[in-house]
């Protein structure tokens, strides 16, 4: 009987240390209103209608794409396409 517990948690510990070993790193999301990510997980740009990849945002955002776009846009098409985080009257 003893020996199966000792067993059964070596066991644990050997699955533990495996999933851990295993674990995907947690990933830095982007956090910018402009990005979006879909479904699927990926990562897009909501006015430039592109998908952009997770580690390419920063430079993405000050492509010369991106700029153009988000100087083109007005601030009620800009807040028309994000998301809604504040309550107007
Ligand atoms: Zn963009």
């Amino acid at each position: 009987m003893a020996d199966q517990r000792a067993e059964l948690r070596r066991l644990l510990q050997q699955h533990k240390q495996q999933s851990a070993a295993v674990a995907p790193q947690p990933q830095v999301r982007v956090t910018d209103k402009l990005a979006k990510y879909d479904v699927n997980g990926q990562l897009n740009c909501i006015i430039c209608k592109t998908a952009v990849a997770d580690n390419g945002w920063q430079q993405h955002s000050v492509s010369s794409q991106h700029t153009n776009v988000s100087s083109q846009l007005s601030p009620s098409a800009l807040l028309c396409l994000l998301p809604a985080t504040t309550a107007v009257d």
